[in-house]
């Protein structure tokens, strides 16, 4: 039965704290990409060329994930979050990752740096196993697969 089986408490804040001022990886789905292109009425092409970076993955592999800034800020925050609607996954499932649902262990420290981790909304255990399925079903862009959606 894993830990959260009655739920957990989560309400972001709109802190920033996880968007801001230390260098991380902001993976994007084909879904992400698809969303923050429409958002900015750009090709995928010229959206990656603008707003994205390949990051290295498993030693022989590129990863699509967005920029940052040189003070390590996500490169759509300024003063909150420039996307928030059409924000990644990821974000949008923090903290219901696999490796912070992991143990209790994993779960509670992640609370000393963000304020909505245990406070606000109760989500059930169908809500996080929900984000957990999401997250492994949406297929992080790697550079070898850029023919997508023929844009
Ligand atoms: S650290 Fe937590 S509360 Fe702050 S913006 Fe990130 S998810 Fe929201």
């Amino acid at each position: 039965m894993p830990f959260y089986d009655a739920g957990l408490q989560f309400s972001c804040t709109r802190c920033s704290s996880c968007c801001r001022k230390e260098s991380g990886f902001v993976y994007l789905s084909e879904n992400d990409l698809s969303r923050l292109a429409n958002e900015f009425q750009m090709s995928y092409t010229d959206f990656i060329k603008a707003w994205c970076r390949w990051v290295p993955f498993n030693l022989d592999r590129e990863r699509l994930s967005l920029r940052e800034k040189t003070n390590f800020d996500c490169i759509f925050w300024n003063e909150g979050c420039k996307v928030y609607q059409a924000r990644p996954l990821q974000c949008r499932a923090f903290p219901f990752w696999d490796f912070v649902l992991d143990s209790v262990k994993a779960w509670e420290p992640a609370g000393k740096d963000c304020p909505g981790i245990n406070s606000g909304k109760l989500h059930s255990k169908e809500e996080i196993t929900g984000f957990l399925r999401l997250l492994e079903e949406e297929i992080i862009i790697e550079r070898d697969m850029l023919q997508i959606g023929g844009r």
